[in-house]
């Protein structure tokens, strides 16, 4: 039950989603409406799958064709996000709000069935039950928690939920926060995707790896790059990952992310089955045609997305960086 792969070398993408409808009787439940329905209908297509999958096996056959995607990749392991369902601050589940809900339980058992997925579990603070379901996935292997404070209703930096955090601190486990704005997942309060608000979490001891460097999703959001990268010179602790950075949309600060003060934090994450799409690098002329041409045709998506990244002069630290920072069980 243990992973033996604690081991330090091992290349990881540390920011892949599951995604469930409750298939495997695991519990879990999509709900998508309108452009969600539409942007998840790309996403399944672009796996092999047709969009009927949404309402048939979902969990079996996404899980197994991830499996495929990660054996046929640069990766040893990806981290298999959970996606906790919205809170009121109180602790009331909100099951009116949000488009999906992937339990623990679900990634916690794919993790302990094979040794390419990592569980990253999701767990809303106010919950009244948080610490306990967080010593019982600490328990279960998980190696981070993740959660979407703009879309899940957490302000990180609440008071309450200091003693949550130092439990996290005393386990070792690390926070993946989602900052920035979120297109794929609809969002329930704008402003806690600043990535001050984890300042809390950082001072408990907490380390807090900031999903997407904190960079706009959309013309229109703020664009928190700046933020971060002063807040990477105050705390040690703080990392960023570069999930969904080869996009149309969120691809700015992907090369500012190779800055000599700003690398040695940087964490490889694709953000799938978020699409990769590699134009804007070209059209910016980082790249040239021939790698466009020659990366976007790969059909893997975990691998087109770490190849454009490797030909903007990401080097192999930042696969093999979540090895030293995520919670791995000690091997007996
Ligand atoms: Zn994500």
């Amino acid at each position: 039950m243990l992973k033996e792969a604690a081991a330090s070398g091992q290349k990881i993408d540390m920011h892949v989603h599951m995604v469930a409808n409750g298939s495997s009787g695991a519990g879990g439940w999509i709900r998508l409406k309108g452009w969600h329905r539409v942007l998840a209908g790309f996403m399944v297509r672009q796996l092999g799958l047709h969009p009927r999958i949404l309402e048939g096996d979902l969990d079996g056959f996404y899980a197994q064709r991830l499996l495929e995607l990660v054996r046929s990749s640069s990766f040893d392991a990806v981290v298999l996000l959970a996606h906790e369902r919205v809170h009121d601050p109180d602790g009331k589940v909100r099951e009116d709000l949000g488009s999906m809900y992937v339990p623990n339980d679900l990634v916690l058992r794919l993790a302990r069935e094979h040794p390419e997925f990592l569980a990253g579990v999701s767990i809303h603070p106010a919950r009244r039950d948080a610490i306990t379901e967080l010593e019982r996935c600490v328990q279960e292997g998980a190696v981070l928690m993740k959660c979407l404070p703009n879309c899940q209703n957490i302000d990180c930096s609440d008071r309450r939920y200091q003693p949550f955090w130092e439990r996290m601190a005393e386990f070792g486990l690390p926070l993946l926060a989602h900052t920035g704005g979120e297109h794929t997942v609809p969002v329930v309060n704008a402003a806690l995707a600043d990535p001050k608000k984890l300042r809390l979490p950082l001072e408990c001891g907490v380390t807090v790896i900031a999903a997407h460097c904190a960079t706009r999703s959309g013309a229109f959001d703020p664009d928190y790059f700046a933020d971060w990268t002063s807040m990477v010179g105050e705390f040690p602790n703080l990392y960023g990952d570069i999930s969904a950075m080869v996009s149309l949309n969120r691809c700015g600060h992907l090369r500012g992310c190779l800055r000599p003060e700003l690398s040695p934090r940087i964490l490889q994450g694709s953000d799938f089955p978020v699409p990769v799409l590699g134009h804007r690098l070209w059209l910016r002329g980082w790249i040239n045609h021939h790698d466009f041409r020659r990366i976007q045709k790969l059909s893997n998506p975990l691998e087109r997305d770490w190849r454009f990244k490797e030909a903007l002069g990401f080097g192999t630290d930042v696969l093999t960086r979540a090895a030293s920072l995520l919670r791995f069980p000690e091997v007996s």
